[in-house]
Protein backbone atom coordinates (compact mmCIF):
# COMPACT_ATOMS: atom_id res chain seq x y z
CA UNK A 1 0.00 0.00 0.00
CA UNK A 2 1.25 3.32 -0.97
CA UNK A 3 1.82 5.41 2.32
CA UNK A 4 0.29 9.11 2.57
CA UNK A 5 4.19 10.32 3.01
CA UNK A 6 4.95 8.93 -0.74
CA UNK A 7 1.35 10.54 -1.81
CA UNK A 8 1.83 13.91 -0.83
CA UNK A 9 5.35 13.79 -2.04
CA UNK A 10 4.09 12.96 -5.49
CA UNK A 11 1.29 15.66 -5.07
CA UNK A 12 3.77 18.31 -4.51
CA UNK A 13 6.18 16.69 -7.04
CA UNK A 14 3.58 17.01 -10.12
CA UNK A 15 1.78 19.73 -9.08
CA UNK A 16 1.18 22.62 -11.89
CA UNK A 17 2.38 25.07 -8.86
CA UNK A 18 5.85 25.91 -8.61
CA UNK A 19 6.33 24.55 -5.00
CA UNK A 20 10.25 24.91 -3.23
CA UNK A 21 10.73 24.01 0.63
CA UNK A 22 13.47 25.56 2.72
CA UNK A 23 14.99 24.79 6.14
CA UNK A 24 13.98 27.75 8.69
CA UNK A 25 17.81 28.25 8.98
CA UNK A 26 18.78 32.28 8.80
CA UNK A 27 22.30 31.56 9.33
CA UNK A 28 22.33 29.67 6.04
CA UNK A 29 20.27 32.16 4.06
CA UNK A 30 17.09 29.52 4.41
CA UNK A 31 18.69 26.98 2.13
CA UNK A 32 16.11 24.76 -0.42
CA UNK A 33 15.17 21.15 0.48
CA UNK A 34 13.22 20.48 -2.26
CA UNK A 35 12.08 22.40 -5.59
CA UNK A 36 8.99 20.58 -8.04
CA UNK A 37 9.72 20.10 -11.33
CA UNK A 38 7.42 23.42 -12.07
CA UNK A 39 10.13 25.36 -9.58
CA UNK A 40 12.98 24.24 -11.60
CA UNK A 41 10.92 25.02 -15.07
CA UNK A 42 10.19 28.58 -13.98
CA UNK A 43 13.20 29.32 -12.83
CA UNK A 44 15.43 27.47 -14.97
CA UNK A 45 17.30 25.96 -11.97
CA UNK A 46 18.01 22.13 -12.10
CA UNK A 47 17.16 20.69 -8.49
CA UNK A 48 21.02 19.96 -7.66
CA UNK A 49 21.74 23.38 -8.67
CA UNK A 50 19.32 24.34 -5.72
CA UNK A 51 19.36 22.18 -3.48
CA UNK A 52 21.25 24.06 -0.58
CA UNK A 53 21.46 27.17 -1.69
CA UNK A 54 19.56 30.58 -0.63
CA UNK A 55 16.55 31.46 -2.94
CA UNK A 56 18.09 34.70 -2.89
CA UNK A 57 20.47 33.58 -6.08
CA UNK A 58 16.56 34.55 -8.04
CA UNK A 59 16.77 38.16 -6.37
CA UNK A 60 17.84 40.94 -9.11
CA UNK A 61 17.82 45.13 -9.39
CA UNK A 62 14.62 45.23 -10.17
CA UNK A 63 13.16 42.91 -7.47
CA UNK A 64 11.06 45.69 -5.09
CA UNK A 65 13.27 45.67 -2.14
CA UNK A 66 10.41 46.35 -0.03
CA UNK A 67 8.75 43.34 -0.64
CA UNK A 68 12.12 41.42 0.20
CA UNK A 69 12.37 43.50 3.28
CA UNK A 70 8.89 42.15 4.54
CA UNK A 71 9.51 38.82 3.83
CA UNK A 72 12.59 38.84 5.82
CA UNK A 73 10.28 39.98 8.40
CA UNK A 74 8.12 37.70 7.97
CA UNK A 75 10.56 34.54 8.00
CA UNK A 76 12.33 35.87 11.00
CA UNK A 77 9.00 35.81 12.94
CA UNK A 78 7.71 32.74 11.64
CA UNK A 79 4.85 34.59 10.05
CA UNK A 80 2.72 33.41 7.06
CA UNK A 81 3.65 35.65 3.89
CA UNK A 82 1.94 36.63 0.69
CA UNK A 83 4.02 38.66 -2.06
CA UNK A 84 4.52 39.70 -5.90
CA UNK A 85 8.24 40.80 -7.43
CA UNK A 86 10.41 40.63 -10.44
CA UNK A 87 12.66 37.25 -10.35
CA UNK A 88 15.50 36.40 -12.29
CA UNK A 89 16.05 32.67 -13.90
CA UNK A 90 18.97 30.99 -14.25
CA UNK A 91 19.27 32.68 -17.85
CA UNK A 92 18.94 36.15 -16.59
CA UNK A 93 15.23 36.72 -17.79
CA UNK A 94 12.99 38.21 -15.74
CA UNK A 95 9.64 36.96 -14.04
CA UNK A 96 6.99 37.95 -12.19
CA UNK A 97 6.35 35.80 -9.35
CA UNK A 98 3.37 35.86 -6.80
CA UNK A 99 3.89 33.96 -4.19
CA UNK A 100 3.32 32.67 -0.41
CA UNK A 101 5.03 31.11 1.96
CA UNK A 102 3.83 28.91 4.99
CA UNK A 103 5.98 28.20 8.12
CA UNK A 104 5.98 24.67 9.52
CA UNK A 105 7.00 24.14 12.90
CA UNK A 106 7.33 20.69 14.57
CA UNK A 107 5.76 18.82 17.18
CA UNK A 108 7.78 21.40 19.79
CA UNK A 109 6.50 24.34 17.96
CA UNK A 110 10.02 24.94 16.69
CA UNK A 111 10.08 26.25 13.26
CA UNK A 112 11.95 24.19 10.81
CA UNK A 113 10.95 24.60 7.22
CA UNK A 114 9.04 27.29 4.89
CA UNK A 115 6.87 25.84 2.44
CA UNK A 116 6.76 28.36 -0.40
CA UNK A 117 4.14 27.92 -3.33
CA UNK A 118 4.67 30.04 -6.28
CA UNK A 119 3.31 31.26 -9.71
CA UNK A 120 4.70 32.90 -12.77
CA UNK A 121 2.30 35.36 -13.54
CA UNK A 122 4.27 37.37 -16.19
CA UNK A 123 1.43 36.68 -18.92
CA UNK A 124 -1.13 37.46 -16.55
CA UNK A 125 0.58 40.84 -15.84
CA UNK A 126 1.67 41.31 -19.61
CA UNK A 127 -2.05 41.17 -20.30
CA UNK A 128 -3.54 43.41 -17.81
CA UNK A 129 -0.98 45.85 -18.87
CA UNK A 130 -1.89 45.45 -22.62
CA UNK A 131 -5.57 45.32 -21.52
CA UNK A 132 -4.67 48.69 -19.74
CA UNK A 133 -3.38 50.52 -22.46
CA UNK A 134 -5.82 49.45 -25.02
CA UNK A 135 -8.18 51.13 -22.39
CA UNK A 136 -6.32 54.28 -22.75
CA UNK A 137 -5.78 54.18 -26.47
CA UNK A 138 -9.48 53.36 -27.05
CA UNK A 139 -10.40 56.45 -24.58
CA UNK A 140 -7.68 58.81 -25.86
CA UNK A 141 -9.17 58.32 -29.78
CA UNK A 142 -11.30 60.92 -30.84
CA UNK A 143 -14.14 58.73 -32.24
CA UNK A 144 -17.06 57.36 -30.36
CA UNK A 145 -16.53 53.77 -29.18
CA UNK A 146 -18.72 51.19 -27.03
CA UNK A 147 -17.96 48.14 -26.08
CA UNK A 148 -20.97 45.46 -24.68
CA UNK A 149 -21.18 42.43 -23.66
CA UNK A 150 -23.96 39.92 -25.35
CA UNK A 151 -26.34 41.21 -22.95
CA UNK A 152 -25.65 44.22 -24.65
CA UNK A 153 -24.96 45.79 -21.21
CA UNK A 154 -21.79 48.27 -22.05
CA UNK A 155 -18.66 47.28 -20.43
CA UNK A 156 -16.98 50.06 -21.66
CA UNK A 157 -17.51 53.72 -23.07
CA UNK A 158 -14.80 56.00 -24.16
CA UNK A 159 -14.61 59.55 -23.60
CA UNK A 160 -15.57 60.55 -27.03
CA UNK A 161 -18.44 58.42 -26.59
CA UNK A 162 -19.74 60.31 -23.10
CA UNK A 163 -19.07 63.43 -24.92
CA UNK A 164 -20.89 63.01 -27.63
CA UNK A 165 -24.13 61.51 -25.76
CA UNK A 166 -23.95 63.95 -23.04
CA UNK A 167 -23.94 61.30 -20.74
CA UNK A 168 -20.62 60.57 -17.93
CA UNK A 169 -19.45 57.20 -18.81
CA UNK A 170 -20.17 56.17 -15.08
CA UNK A 171 -23.46 56.63 -16.27
CA UNK A 172 -23.34 54.42 -19.73
CA UNK A 173 -21.67 51.70 -18.19
CA UNK A 174 -24.09 48.84 -17.09
CA UNK A 175 -26.76 50.43 -19.46
CA UNK A 176 -27.98 49.09 -22.52
CA UNK A 177 -27.58 51.21 -25.68
CA UNK A 178 -31.42 51.50 -25.32
CA UNK A 179 -30.10 54.96 -23.57
CA UNK A 180 -29.87 56.22 -26.81
CA UNK A 181 -32.86 55.60 -28.57
CA UNK A 182 -34.63 58.57 -30.35
CA UNK A 183 -37.74 56.63 -31.74
CA UNK A 184 -36.97 57.81 -34.92
CA UNK A 185 -35.75 54.52 -36.39
CA UNK A 186 -38.34 51.88 -36.23
CA UNK A 187 -38.42 48.32 -35.61
CA UNK A 188 -37.24 47.17 -38.85
CA UNK A 189 -34.02 48.68 -38.61
CA UNK A 190 -33.35 47.60 -35.21
CA UNK A 191 -34.34 43.65 -36.26
CA UNK A 192 -31.51 44.16 -39.19
CA UNK A 193 -29.22 45.12 -37.01
CA UNK A 194 -30.13 42.28 -34.15
CA UNK A 195 -29.91 39.76 -37.43
CA UNK A 196 -26.64 41.18 -38.61
CA UNK A 197 -25.02 40.78 -35.25
CA UNK A 198 -26.21 37.41 -34.32
CA UNK A 199 -24.79 35.51 -37.75
CA UNK A 200 -21.65 37.10 -36.62
CA UNK A 201 -21.56 39.94 -39.65
CA UNK A 202 -20.57 44.07 -38.79
CA UNK A 203 -23.66 46.21 -38.73
CA UNK A 204 -22.86 49.79 -40.33
CA UNK A 205 -25.64 52.41 -40.29
CA UNK A 206 -26.47 56.10 -39.50
CA UNK A 207 -28.19 56.19 -35.81
CA UNK A 208 -30.58 58.87 -35.21
CA UNK A 209 -29.22 58.64 -31.41
CA UNK A 210 -30.66 60.90 -28.11
CA UNK A 211 -28.13 62.41 -25.89
CA UNK A 212 -29.03 63.08 -22.43
CA UNK A 213 -30.27 66.34 -22.84
CA UNK A 214 -33.02 64.62 -25.10
CA UNK A 215 -31.56 66.41 -28.34
CA UNK A 216 -30.81 64.67 -30.89
CA UNK A 217 -27.52 63.84 -33.19
CA UNK A 218 -26.72 61.25 -35.99
CA UNK A 219 -23.67 58.91 -35.96
CA UNK A 220 -22.22 56.91 -38.09
CA UNK A 221 -21.85 53.59 -36.42
CA UNK A 222 -20.01 50.81 -37.28
CA UNK A 223 -20.84 47.33 -34.95
CA UNK A 224 -18.82 44.25 -34.87
CA UNK A 225 -19.44 40.96 -33.02
CA UNK A 226 -16.12 39.95 -31.13
CA UNK A 227 -15.39 36.30 -30.74
CA UNK A 228 -13.34 34.48 -28.02
CA UNK A 229 -10.97 31.48 -29.58
CA UNK A 230 -13.95 29.03 -29.85
CA UNK A 231 -15.62 31.49 -32.35
CA UNK A 232 -18.15 32.52 -29.93
CA UNK A 233 -19.44 35.75 -29.52
CA UNK A 234 -18.51 37.64 -26.63
CA UNK A 235 -18.65 41.26 -26.89
CA UNK A 236 -19.73 43.72 -29.67
CA UNK A 237 -17.82 47.16 -30.19
CA UNK A 238 -19.62 50.25 -31.55
CA UNK A 239 -17.35 52.76 -33.36
CA UNK A 240 -18.81 55.86 -34.07
CA UNK A 241 -18.59 58.87 -35.87
CA UNK A 242 -21.08 62.42 -34.98
CA UNK A 243 -21.43 63.65 -37.81
CA UNK A 244 -24.61 66.01 -36.83
CA UNK A 245 -22.54 68.96 -38.23
CA UNK A 246 -22.51 67.28 -41.98
CA UNK A 247 -25.67 66.26 -41.82
CA UNK A 248 -27.15 69.83 -40.92
CA UNK A 249 -24.66 70.78 -43.71
CA UNK A 250 -26.10 68.50 -46.08
CA UNK A 251 -29.55 69.45 -45.44
CA UNK A 252 -28.79 73.40 -45.87
CA UNK A 253 -27.07 72.52 -49.34
CA UNK A 254 -30.37 70.20 -50.50
CA UNK A 255 -32.39 73.65 -48.98
CA UNK A 256 -29.96 76.34 -50.78
CA UNK A 257 -30.30 73.83 -54.03
CA UNK A 258 -34.30 74.01 -54.14
CA UNK A 259 -34.79 77.13 -52.54
CA UNK A 260 -35.00 80.84 -53.69
CA UNK A 261 -32.54 83.52 -51.78
CA UNK A 262 -35.04 86.48 -52.33
CA UNK A 263 -38.45 84.91 -51.67
CA UNK A 264 -37.28 81.30 -49.74
CA UNK A 265 -39.78 80.15 -52.28
CA UNK A 266 -38.74 77.13 -54.44
CA UNK A 267 -36.60 78.29 -56.99
CA UNK A 268 -37.11 77.66 -60.73
CA UNK A 269 -34.60 74.35 -61.44
CA UNK A 270 -36.89 72.51 -58.20
CA UNK A 271 -40.33 73.48 -59.86
CA UNK A 272 -39.36 72.22 -62.99
CA UNK A 273 -38.97 69.06 -61.06
CA UNK A 274 -41.80 69.22 -59.36
CA UNK A 275 -43.88 69.65 -62.45
CA UNK A 276 -42.28 66.66 -64.17
CA UNK A 277 -42.89 64.78 -60.86
CA UNK A 278 -46.88 65.83 -60.80
CA UNK A 279 -47.32 64.50 -64.47
CA UNK A 280 -45.68 61.47 -63.13
CA UNK A 281 -47.86 61.23 -60.38
CA UNK A 282 -51.12 62.03 -61.95
CA UNK A 283 -53.92 59.98 -61.88
CA UNK A 284 -56.80 60.09 -63.70
CA UNK A 285 -59.51 61.08 -60.79
CA UNK A 286 -57.28 63.70 -59.25
CA UNK A 287 -55.61 65.95 -61.90
CA UNK A 288 -53.35 68.94 -61.02
CA UNK A 289 -53.53 72.50 -61.51
CA UNK A 290 -51.01 75.02 -62.70
CA UNK A 291 -51.31 78.67 -62.15
CA UNK A 292 -48.66 81.40 -63.54
CA UNK A 293 -48.41 84.59 -62.04
CA UNK A 294 -46.98 88.07 -63.16
CA UNK A 295 -46.72 91.26 -61.62
CA UNK A 296 -48.37 93.94 -63.97
CA UNK A 297 -46.22 96.62 -65.18
CA UNK A 298 -43.31 95.77 -62.63
CA UNK A 299 -40.12 97.93 -64.83
CA UNK A 300 -42.23 101.00 -63.95
CA UNK A 301 -42.09 99.71 -59.94
CA UNK A 302 -38.38 99.41 -60.64
CA UNK A 303 -38.14 102.72 -62.57
CA UNK A 304 -39.92 105.10 -60.45
CA UNK A 305 -38.84 103.13 -56.78
CA UNK A 306 -35.59 100.99 -57.57
CA UNK A 307 -34.68 97.86 -57.44
CA UNK A 308 -34.84 97.24 -53.46
CA UNK A 309 -38.46 98.69 -53.37
CA UNK A 310 -39.30 96.11 -56.64
CA UNK A 311 -37.50 93.30 -54.44
CA UNK A 312 -39.43 93.96 -51.85
CA UNK A 313 -42.27 93.88 -53.68
CA UNK A 314 -41.82 90.72 -55.17
CA UNK A 315 -41.00 89.35 -51.41
CA UNK A 316 -44.46 91.12 -50.33
CA UNK A 317 -46.40 88.63 -53.59
CA UNK A 318 -44.25 85.59 -52.49
CA UNK A 319 -45.45 86.11 -48.76
CA UNK A 320 -48.75 86.22 -50.32
CA UNK A 321 -48.42 83.34 -52.29
CA UNK A 322 -47.38 81.15 -49.30
CA UNK A 323 -50.46 82.46 -47.01
CA UNK A 324 -52.71 81.79 -50.02
CA UNK A 325 -51.70 77.76 -50.63
CA UNK A 326 -52.12 74.87 -48.75
CA UNK A 327 -49.31 72.36 -47.43
CA UNK A 328 -49.46 70.03 -50.66
CA UNK A 329 -49.34 73.04 -52.78
CA UNK A 330 -46.18 74.83 -54.01
CA UNK A 331 -45.02 77.73 -54.69
CA UNK A 332 -42.33 78.47 -57.13
CA UNK A 333 -40.61 81.50 -58.15
CA UNK A 334 -40.27 81.01 -61.54
CA UNK A 335 -37.93 84.04 -62.65
CA UNK A 336 -37.86 87.77 -61.83
CA UNK A 337 -41.32 88.30 -61.35
CA UNK A 338 -42.98 85.76 -62.16
CA UNK A 339 -44.50 83.01 -60.33
CA UNK A 340 -45.68 79.03 -60.50
CA UNK A 341 -48.35 77.60 -58.60
CA UNK A 342 -48.77 73.60 -58.70
CA UNK A 343 -52.16 72.60 -56.72
CA UNK A 344 -52.51 69.18 -55.59
CA UNK A 345 -55.61 67.72 -56.73
CA UNK A 346 -57.30 70.29 -57.02
CA UNK A 347 -60.62 70.95 -59.18
CA UNK A 348 -60.83 73.99 -61.73
CA UNK A 349 -63.56 75.57 -59.40
CA UNK A 350 -61.70 75.57 -56.32
CA UNK A 351 -58.44 76.42 -58.75
CA UNK A 352 -59.83 79.27 -60.25
CA UNK A 353 -61.34 80.29 -56.55
CA UNK A 354 -57.48 80.43 -54.76
CA UNK A 355 -56.44 81.88 -58.51
CA UNK A 356 -59.03 84.70 -57.73
CA UNK A 357 -58.34 85.26 -53.77
CA UNK A 358 -54.28 85.45 -54.63
CA UNK A 359 -55.49 88.25 -57.13
CA UNK A 360 -57.29 90.00 -54.63
CA UNK A 361 -55.12 89.69 -51.96
CA UNK A 362 -52.09 91.02 -54.65
CA UNK A 363 -54.67 94.24 -55.26
CA UNK A 364 -54.86 94.93 -51.61
CA UNK A 365 -51.65 95.03 -50.21
CA UNK A 366 -50.49 98.37 -49.60
CA UNK A 367 -46.43 98.90 -49.75
CA UNK A 368 -45.32 101.77 -47.78
CA UNK A 369 -43.19 103.28 -50.23
CA UNK A 370 -44.72 101.57 -53.33
CA UNK A 371 -48.42 101.50 -52.91
CA UNK A 372 -50.66 98.89 -54.45
CA UNK A 373 -49.48 96.61 -57.14
CA UNK A 374 -51.81 94.22 -59.31
CA UNK A 375 -50.60 90.64 -60.94
CA UNK A 376 -51.97 88.27 -63.66
CA UNK A 377 -52.91 84.86 -63.85
CA UNK A 378 -52.99 82.34 -66.04
CA UNK A 379 -54.50 78.60 -65.18
CA UNK A 380 -54.53 75.77 -66.78
CA UNK A 381 -55.76 71.95 -65.62
CA UNK A 382 -53.77 69.21 -66.71
CA UNK A 383 -55.12 67.01 -68.98
CA UNK A 384 -54.83 63.47 -68.83
CA UNK A 385 -51.46 62.45 -71.14
CA UNK A 386 -50.59 66.15 -71.83
CA UNK A 387 -46.15 66.74 -71.04
CA UNK A 388 -45.52 69.40 -68.32
CA UNK A 389 -44.29 72.13 -70.80
CA UNK A 390 -47.32 71.01 -72.56
CA UNK A 391 -49.43 72.40 -69.28
CA UNK A 392 -46.90 74.90 -68.64
CA UNK A 393 -47.43 76.49 -72.03
CA UNK A 394 -50.90 76.41 -71.80
CA UNK A 395 -50.99 78.54 -68.54
CA UNK A 396 -48.82 80.96 -69.61
CA UNK A 397 -51.10 81.72 -72.77
CA UNK A 398 -53.65 81.87 -69.94
CA UNK A 399 -51.47 84.30 -68.61
CA UNK A 400 -50.95 86.28 -71.97
CA UNK A 401 -54.79 86.82 -72.11
CA UNK A 402 -54.71 88.05 -68.90
CA UNK A 403 -52.39 90.64 -69.64
CA UNK A 404 -53.52 91.55 -73.00
CA UNK A 405 -57.66 91.90 -71.17
CA UNK A 406 -56.27 94.22 -68.90
CA UNK A 407 -54.35 92.51 -66.03
CA UNK A 408 -55.10 92.37 -62.87
CA UNK A 409 -57.65 89.53 -63.94
CA UNK A 410 -57.29 85.40 -63.93
CA UNK A 411 -57.89 83.82 -67.03
CA UNK A 412 -58.12 80.02 -67.70
CA UNK A 413 -56.77 78.26 -69.87
CA UNK A 414 -59.25 75.98 -72.59
CA UNK A 415 -59.70 72.65 -71.50
CA UNK A 416 -57.69 70.13 -74.10
P1 LIG B 1 -46.25 93.22 -67.52
O1 LIG B 1 -47.39 93.86 -66.87
O2 LIG B 1 -46.50 93.03 -69.01
O3 LIG B 1 -45.76 92.03 -66.85
O4 LIG B 1 -45.13 94.35 -67.47
P2 LIG B 1 -43.79 94.23 -66.66
O5 LIG B 1 -43.23 95.62 -66.55
O6 LIG B 1 -43.98 93.52 -65.39
O7 LIG B 1 -42.95 93.44 -67.71
P3 LIG B 1 -42.06 92.18 -67.47
O8 LIG B 1 -42.80 91.19 -66.69
O9 LIG B 1 -41.57 91.75 -68.80
O10 LIG B 1 -40.85 92.85 -66.73
C1 LIG B 1 -40.21 92.27 -65.65
C2 LIG B 1 -39.19 93.23 -65.06
O11 LIG B 1 -38.87 92.82 -63.76
C3 LIG B 1 -37.92 93.27 -65.84
C4 LIG B 1 -36.82 93.34 -64.79
O12 LIG B 1 -36.17 94.58 -64.81
C5 LIG B 1 -37.55 93.23 -63.48
N1 LIG B 1 -36.95 92.24 -62.64
C6 LIG B 1 -36.66 90.95 -62.93
N2 LIG B 1 -36.14 90.34 -61.86
C7 LIG B 1 -36.09 91.25 -60.85
C8 LIG B 1 -35.66 91.20 -59.49
O13 LIG B 1 -35.21 90.18 -58.95
N3 LIG B 1 -35.77 92.33 -58.73
C9 LIG B 1 -36.27 93.48 -59.28
N4 LIG B 1 -36.36 94.54 -58.49
N5 LIG B 1 -36.66 93.56 -60.56
C10 LIG B 1 -36.59 92.46 -61.35
MG1 LIG C 1 -44.66 91.69 -65.25
MG1 LIG D 1 -42.54 89.09 -66.13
Amino acid sequence: MTSQLALFQAAVMQSWNAIVITAADRAAGYPVQIANSAFCTMTGYTMDELRGRSLKLLQGPETDAEVIDRLRACLREGRFFEGTAINYRKDGTRYVVQWNITPIRDEGGVLTHFVSVQQDISDRVHAQRETRLLARALDAASDPILVTDTQRRIVFANTAFAEVSGYPVSEIVGKTPALFRSGKQGDAFYAQLQASLENGRDFRATFVNKRRDGSLYHAEQSISPITDELGRITHYVCVGKDISERVVMEKALRVAATQDALTGLYNRGHGERLLDEAVRRRTVERPFSVVVCDIDHFKAVNDRFGHPAGDRVIENVAHILRQSIRSSDAAIRWGGEEFVILLDDCPMEVALMLAERIRARVQDHVDEEVGKVTASLGLAMHAHGESASQVFERADAALYEAKRGGRNRVVVAPSR
